[in-house]
């Protein structure tokens, strides 16, 4: 069974996903789709950010879901990196056949946070546009992709679920080692968004992104 969680860290098994504060991290068994259906409808309910990991079942339909945010506020969330080293070690442990184990990173876009952070006057064709994956978004998906890939594990891409629908996105490494990637990233999803905005099209997003290195889907829910 891969499906050993960090006690020390009280670990809750729940039914559904949902904002939870520390101490109290939850674990949900789901497969990825009916997750995903629960982040769509907390993306339109919540008033802050949330993150999770999930990883993909090795046989069966549902995989595990971890909460793995921490210093949940309107517009940005922060991974709990000493429970994420806990979850992985745990894993590893109780992985005795070294399997390759893939996992997806997801966080929440609230309809709430959006409005906060880009100001009220957001019309509904314009919310597919401004749930993109921010610049820090971008760079963390990169440092992530290395810390589980130096653990033995692959992280298939990110997902960030918007109230409308999910973007889907990989990280490439940069090939330009001078590069400051924050700031790459930041004028990247800056270009991201005014391009987006001025074709009044998600597909305009996902051209700047792609063009810039990022490889990214949306899928709309509706
Ligand atoms: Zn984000």
């Amino acid at each position: 069974m891969l499906t050993g969680c960090a006690q020390r860290y009280y670990y809750v098994e729940k039914d559904t996903l949902s904002i939870s504060y520390h101490p109290e991290y939850s674990v949900v068994h789901l497969t990825q789709e009916e997750g995903e259906r629960q982040l769509h409808q907390l993306a339109n309910t919540a008033c802050v950010e949330e993150e999770w990991i999930f990883f993909k079942p090795v046989r069966g339909k549902r995989g595990v879901w971890y909460d793995v945010g921490k210093v949940q506020q309107e517009t940005k969330v922060q991974m709990n990196g000493e429970i994420l080293e806990k979850i992985v070690d745990t894993f590893t442990k109780l992985n005795t056949q070294r399997i390759i184990l893939h996992c997806t990173h997801y966080h929440i876009h609230p309809l709430y946070s959006l409005h906060q952070r880009w100001g009220s006057v957001i019309s509904e064709r314009m919310v597919d546009i401004f749930s993109l994956p921010s610049s820090s978004d971008l760079e963390f998906t990169r440092l992530l992709h290395t810390f589980l890939q130096q653990r033995g594990y692959v992280l298939d891409d990110s997902r960030v679920v918007g109230s409308q629908g999910m973007y889907v996105y990989t990280v490439p490494r940069l090939s330009n080692k001078n590069l400051d990637a924050a700031e790459y990233f930041k004028s990247l999803t800056s270009k991201a968004v005014r391009e987006g905005l001025q074709d009044k099209d998600v597909q305009s997003v996902l051209r700047v992104l792609r063009q810039g290195g990022v490889e990214a889907d949306y899928y709309s829910f509706r």
